[in-house]
């Protein structure tokens, strides 16, 4: 496909107001695509130039994409940077310099999107020596030959995002539209929808049955990237092969798998009402690792799905040395460990350990320890079916001797008074708390089930943990902060039902004057005239910003609220965040922050926890 046609569906997709329009643009561009392309543009689409588990970066900073701009377009440098101060987008100070230039070039050719692919990864493979002028040479050669829509994608690749605001949900919901048709041949496929529709009139049936298709073929869909995080290579087995080749997919190691994750409850009383007999674990706060091994070859991924192997030698020697099996994924959690003092570090102090430099030298400071909880597989064979207790045996098993890696601290309970006594002694040994787990329920990958429910240290008169929210706009400061550009934050949960993103709370606390002038940079960038596609706020901030950045927040309590659209109903009141305050900025999609769902399950704890505090309160005054 040529590069100007695949523009073109871009610049389509960036200036759209609705979500739904946003699925259709890009289903009919995925759709004219051959296999070979497919899989590029769904990479290219999210700033990306491979499956992100791979990392593939072009390496190219802002001041070399500043002189590469430069030097194709003919524009002095300095010219160049005053224009990005005052637009704050390199891809549009590209995109205006481009359509303009002031030199033509002799080496002009038609670009297509393979050509664009493989120069950049041509550029990102490119390293040592003289790598800078190389990639240099290689981007203005991208570049001389682009118009200026095509300039403006160009420059956007290497700064990681093309500002188009598509999510791993939206690429699978255009891939179950174009694939709904085949899905719907299968006899069994439309019997299941109707048995489903039975009850609905003849003119209700009409209308939800496609609705319905879709949505089971992009439920089907996302099992398969659950177990296989590489939505490029699944599109192209789509178009290889059909519905069909996405039966034969299963999970390998090297390609990552998306993490379970837990639910809360705010006592032990329900959680052993919920689960009965039940696993309970100590909860590490360090950070969570999925292991792959697949004969010698050891891979280590991050909770986001990143290659994170180098980072931890230490690891990967304990790995080779104790896990006898040849082909194994499982979890854990990594903590530093002073082995002076027999504790555990602060996670302030294991989160030294996530370097790209004098690895080495820290990994004999601080080194980890491996606290394994789940295995998803073993030898050739799917365990994620299996039981919780089940797999708890076969990881013992796989596991062997040795102090680097040792299975989680646990005990089994139907009784909430040991619950909490195995809780209060893990707070006391300085960890986070516990999480309880069914023991009979299958590890299900990307989903946030009460198979696991996690329970943290209180902290009393707050919520009692924090919420994870994207950044969907921001107000200009005011007073003291004007010189920031930057007073406050309007944030949303996410609504995964319908992937869209609602607003829950407006924040002006918690941040540094560090972090204010870094929120600036980094916003400004994402900017955009209009509300983004996804996003559902009634509140307006002065500036909207696509959904990228992820803040950790604080909260005193969730209020119902007629200022925000996270979980509105009729009535027309939603809810809110009572005095936000910003912690920190996470490693998370947009996609991953706090839900809807799970604010209205906190609101609904909250009460019950208040009520009972009064109730105790109310029996120790009589
Ligand atoms: P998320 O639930 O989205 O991961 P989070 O990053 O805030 O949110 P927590 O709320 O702290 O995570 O709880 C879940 C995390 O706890 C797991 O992802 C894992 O990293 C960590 N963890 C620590 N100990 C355990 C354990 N014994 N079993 C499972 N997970 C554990």
């Amino acid at each position: 496909m040529e590069f100007s046609e695949v523009c073109r569906y871009f610049d389509r997709i960036e200036k759209v107001s609705s979500r739904l329009e946003m699925t259709g643009i890009l289903a009919e561009m995925l759709s004219k695509t051959d296999s070979r392309e497919i899989g590029q543009i769904i990479y290219l689409s999210q700033g990306t130039l491979g499956p992100k588990h791979l990392g593939i970066e072009a390496g190219i900073g802002e001041g070399l994409l500043v002189q590469g701009i430069a030097k194709a377009t003919g524009y002095p440098e300095d010219e160049v940077e005053k224009l990005y101060k005052e637009i704050g987008d390199l891809g549009l100070v590209a995109e205006k310099l481009g359509a303009k230039k002031r030199q033509s070039s002799l080496f002009a050719e038609k670009l297509t999107i393979g050509k664009v692919f493989s120069n950049f990864t041509k550029i990102a493979e490119t390293e040592g020596k003289g790598s800078q002028d190389s990639k240099l040479k290689m981007f203005a050669e991208l570049l001389n030959s682009a118009s200026g829509t095509e300039a403006k994608f160009i420059s956007r690749v290497p700064l990681g995002n093309l500002r188009l605001g598509i999510g791993d949900p939206t690429i699978m919901d255009a891939l179950a539209l174009n694939y709904v048709e085949e899905f719907l041949l299968v006899k069994k496929t439309r019997g299941e929808i109707d048995a489903v529709l039975k009850e609905k009139n003849e003119e209700k049936r009409k209308e939800e049955f496609g609705r319905r298709a879709r949505q089971k073929l992009r439920e089907f869909i996302e099992s398969k990237y659950n177990i296989f995080s590489d939505l490029g290579e699944i599109a192209e087995i789509l178009k290889k092969k059909g519905l069909k080749g996405l039966d034969e997919l299963s999970m390998q190691p090297g390609t990552p798998i998306r993490p379970t994750l837990a639910e809360r409850l705010p006592s032990a009383e329900e959680i052993i009402e919920k689960l009965g007999m039940c696993a309970v674990e100590q909860k590490y706060d360090g950070f969570r690792l999925q292991c792959h091994k697949d004969g010698n070859r050891i891979i280590i991924f991050s909770r986001q799905s990143e290659d994170m192997t180098p980072m931890f030698p230490d690891l990967v020697e304990a790995i080779r040395k104790q896990v006898k099996a040849k082909r194994i994924i499982f979890e854990g959690e990594a903590l530093a460990y002073n082995e002076e003092t027999q504790q555990y570090f602060p996670f302030q102090v294991t989160i030294q350990r996530k370097r790209k430099y004098g690895i080495k030298e820290k990994a004999e400071e601080f080194p980890l320890r491996l606290f394994a909880f789940d295995i998803m597989f073993l030898e050739g064979k799917d365990t994620m079916p299996l039981p919780f207790s089940k797999r708890r045996e076969t990881l013992a098993k796989a596991i062997g001797k040795g102090e680097t890696i040792t299975l989680t601290k646990s005990i089994e309970t139907n009784d909430p008074k040991k619950l909490e006594e195995f809780f209060l002694a893990s707070v006391e040994n300085g960890l986070e708390g516990i999480i309880a787990k069914d023991l009979n329920a299958p590890y299900t990958a990307g989903a946030r089930k009460f198979a696991w429910i996690k329970l943290k240290r209180s902290y009393k008169g707050e919520l009692s943990d924090s919420v994870d929210l994207a950044v969907i706009g921001y107000f200009k400061g005011r007073g003291k902060r004007t010189q920031f550009g930057l007073g406050g934050l309007l944030t949303a949960v996410y609504d995964d039902e319908s992937d869209m993103f609602r607003s829950v709370a407006k924040i002006g606390t918690g941040m540094s004057e560090e972090m204010l002038s870094e929120l600036e940079s980094k916003l400004s960038r994402l900017s955009q005239k209009g509300r983004p596609a996804r996003v559902d706020s009634e509140t307006e901030p002065d500036i909207w910003v696509k959904p990228f950045y992820v803040i950790e927040v604080r909260a005193d309590e969730i209020t119902k609220s007629p200022m925000h659209t996270c979980g509105k109903g009729k009535d027309g009141t939603g809810f809110a965040l009572r005095f936000p305050r910003m912690i920190k900025f996470r490693e998370k999609k947009p996609e991953e922050s706090t839900t809807v769902k799970e604010i209205i399950a906190m609101f609904e704890k909250q009460g019950r926890v208040q009520l009972q505090e009064a109730e105790t309160a109310q029996e120790k005054t009589q």
